[in-house]
Formats: structure tokens, C-alpha cells, sequence
């Protein structure tokens, strides 16, 4: 999603194309649709000559692995230690615009055509210049459920939150509240940050113009990233 005229593009349930997170930008970029699923996503793929892979290119031991436990113990889940699996990106540019993707696997052993946060714009994902650029990562359906990430620009919007403090209401509070784990990045245009989470750690970073570099999993955020770089 691009901030600057909220212009989106989604996907979910594609089979063969190796970026899907591409194909997200192709229809952001065509500005003709936000959202395609299914068959029809993949014959978008085709007919716009994005790079495909056979199933097999897909498939990794670990990954395998879990699903086979999550089958065998009937789990909802991305592991048996709830670790989730999404890629999430927040950015501000040197217009000052901001833009947020999403990519994921889904959880785990999840079936009859289950879509999570992520390609959802307002829950998983959301970029709006007037607030900020919100990624999530955790059990989407909680995050679909408090529309996490618009619910997140829009207390910085209209009650003018920092947006830890907004993400800390939401991730923390809400979310928290109706038994949903996991976690947010977030940017504003004023390079404001969020490394928000509410279970036990969240694969994280920041990255600057000039080089300067944060990563950290359990560690918690302290509102602050220019004292943590
Ligand atoms: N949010 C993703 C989903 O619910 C899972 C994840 O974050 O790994 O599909």
C-alpha cells in the first residue's frame, strides 16, 4: 500500500507465482482492482507474465515438518512454539511518502480457503501518509477482527497518538484483550517507529538512509529507535 494516495494491491491464495508480493505490486500499480484471490489471482500471474515455480519449488523440510505435527495434533497454528511466519516492511522515502507490504505463508494446517490479515488492507497491512505504515504479523484472524493496522493510523490520525503509543493501545490492548498474539512494525512520515508485540519476541529491524542498523527478537521496544541504533 502506498501512503500517499492510498493506492493497494492485494493477493491471497496463489499457487505457482515465486514473488506474490509482486503480484501485489503489479495490481496496486494497475490501479484497477485492490484485491485478487484464487484461480483467478493466478491467471492474472499468467497473463501478466510474472515468474511462476512448480509446487515443489515451494515446499521446505521445516515447513513440512510443522504441518505434518499440526496434522497429527489437529493444530491451528504456525508451530507448536507460535512462531508466525509473515515478512513485513514499513518505509518512509525522501518524499516523505510512506508504503507497507506484507508477505506469508498463512498458519499453519489452515483450511476451506482461510485468509488471513495480511492481504487484508486495514488489518494486516496499511499506509496512509496523514498517520503511518503499519505491517502485522500474528494470529490474522484477531487482526481482522480489530482491524489492526488502520485501527492503529487511525488513533495517530485523529487523536494524534504517537504510533507506539497507538500500536501499544491496539497489539497490546485490544488484541490482547480478545486473546489474539503477535505484532506490528509501523513508520510515520516524521520517521517515527513502531516495534510492537505482545507475545514472547518478533524478528525485527530498522535500517536508515545512512546506514545505521537495529535487529533484535525478544527484546522490548522502548518507543524509542534513535537511542537503540
Ligand atoms: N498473520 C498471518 C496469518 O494469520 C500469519 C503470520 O503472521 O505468520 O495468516
Amino acid at each position: 500500500m502506498s501512503g500517499h494516495d492510498l493506492a493497494a494491491g492485494a493477493v491471497t491464495q496463489v499457487t505457482r507465482v515465486r514473488n506474490p508480493i509482486s503480484v501485489a505490486k503489479h495490481i496496486l500499480l494497475s490501479n484497477r482492482y485492490v484485491m485478487l484471490a484464487g484461480l483467478g489471482a493466478d491467471a492474472y500471474v499468467d497473463a501478466m507474465k510474472l515468474d511462476t515455480e512448480d509446487l515443489s519449488y515451494f515446499v521446505t523440510k521445516a515447513r513440512e515438518a510443522q504441518l505434518t505435527a499440526a496434522r497429527l495434533s489437529g493444530s491451528f497454528s504456525l508451530s507448536e512454539d507460535n512462531k508466525f511466519g509473515t515478512v513485513g516492511a514499513v518505509a518512509v522515502d525522501i518524499n516523505n511518502n510512506l508504503a507497507a507490504g506484507t508477505s506469508t505463508g498463512g498458519m499453519t494446517n489452515k483450511d476451506y480457503g482461510r485468509v488471513g490479515d495480511s492481504p487484508i488492507i486495514g488489518s494486516g497491512t496499511f499506509a496512509d501518509n496523514r498517520s503511518c505504515a503499519v505491517s502485522a504479523t500474528g494470529h490474522g484472524e484477531y487482526f481482522i477482527r480489530t482491524t489492526c493496522a488502520s485501527a492503529i493510523a487511525a488513533r495517530v490520525r485523529y487523536l494524534g497518538e504517537t504510533v507506539h503509543n497507538a500500536a501499544t493501545h491496539v497489539v497490546c490492548g485490544e488484541l490482547m484483550a480478545l486473546g489474539g498474539m503477535g505484532g506490528v512494525i509501523g513508520i510515520t512520515c516524521q520517521q517515527s517507529v513502531t516495534l510492537n508485540f505482545n507475545c514472547t519476541g518478533m524478528y525485527r529491524g530498522v535500517v536508515t538512509a545512512d546506514g545505521r542498523m537495529y535487529s533484535a527478537i525478544y527484546e522490548p521496544y522502548s518507543g524509542t529507535w534513535t537511542e537503540i541504533l
